[in-house]
């Protein structure tokens, strides 16, 4: 990985680093890359494996869709994550795509971020330089971009194993199953005292430049009873919160609707 790192440090912003291509290679062959240089980062084993500790599993960026779907740690723990694995392209992309590269080609359709937002995920970036751990909450400040500088490697993936007596629940509503781009993609967890929201998280993608915490319709639920009311107020604060637009896939109404019905599903399952 040094070596890797060294590249990046001499010449940033010219090599692209190359994971599993699922990806890249696309816009490869669509002539969209404007890299002449590409480091391939697929053998390098510091970003490979699945830890787990008693805090913590901690997933290298080369974790592919397949691996995750098989970790009993993972399936029995973070079940939102295997679930996008699993509604990730056909088994071809799960083989080969990475959880890092999911990460860092930041689309705002992707199916693992909204998981990886409920889990409160962190990062660890690398550089010539040295390391440093972030939020994933915040990581993408805007379409396509985020705070990873170009001399930089995402290495790993960190999940807190605070997961105990949470219910969870994920949807992905997209045209064909596993082989289509979410049209959205909602995750979101509870933990219940006496019939009322202790606490909630609540992620979506495709519903706005980033994928998105509704950190406003989570504040409107938590403390509350699990009644038609409740459901009502959340629905309007959710479409309050996301900004979904019209585009080839589908249009910001339907996706608001959607948005909104899975919240209301997620919100039944509780009951
Ligand atoms: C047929 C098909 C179906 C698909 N279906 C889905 C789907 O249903 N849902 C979905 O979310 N995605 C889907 N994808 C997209 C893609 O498979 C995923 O985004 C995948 O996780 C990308 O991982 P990768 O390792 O192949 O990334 P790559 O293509 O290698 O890289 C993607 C980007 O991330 C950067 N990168 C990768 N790893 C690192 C790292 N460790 N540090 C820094 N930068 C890094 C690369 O430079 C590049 O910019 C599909 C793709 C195909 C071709």
């Amino acid at each position: 990985m040094r070596a890797a790192l060294e590249l990046l440090a001499h010449e940033p912003s010219e090599w692209k680093p190359l994971a599993g291509g699922t990806d890249l290679m696309v816009l490869f062959e669509a002539g969209k890359l404007s890299h002449k240089k590409f480091l391939s980062i697929w053998k390098l084993p510091e970003l490979k494996g699945i830890e787990v500790t008693p805090a913590h599993v901690t997933l290298g960026a080369l974790t592919t869709y397949t691996e995750i779907q098989k970790h009993p740690v993972l399936q029995a723990e973070f079940p939102l994550l295997c679930r996008a694995a699993q509604e990730t392209g056909g088994v071809a992309t799960q083989n080969r795509g990475t959880l890092g590269g999911n990460i860092v080609n930041a689309s705002p359709a992707a199916d693992s971020p909204p998981a990886l937002l409920v889990y409160d995920a962190e990062l660890e970036l690398v550089s010539a330089q040295g390391s440093r751990w972030v939020p994933y909450n915040g990581f993408h400040t805007g379409y396509k971009t985020m705070n990873l500088r170009p001399d930089e490697l995402l290495r790993s993936i960190r999940l807190a194993r605070a997961t105990s007596g949470w219910r969870q629940y994920y949807r992905k509503v997209g045209t064909r199953r596993a082989q289509a781009i979410s049209k959205v993609c909602f995750a979101a967890a509870a933990s219940l005292d006496r019939g009322r929201i202790r606490d909630v998280r609540i992620a979506l993608g495709s519903v706005a430049p980033t994928v998105l915490r509704c950190a406003k319709t989570e504040g409107t639920l938590r403390g509350q009873p699990l009644a038609p009311a409740v459901s009502d107020a959340a629905r309007k604060f959710l479409a309050a919160e996301i900004a979904p637009i019209d585009d080839v896939r589908s249009t910001a109404a339907y996706r608001l609707r959607v948005a909104q019905n899975l919240l209301e599903e997620f919100l039944q399952t509780l009951r």
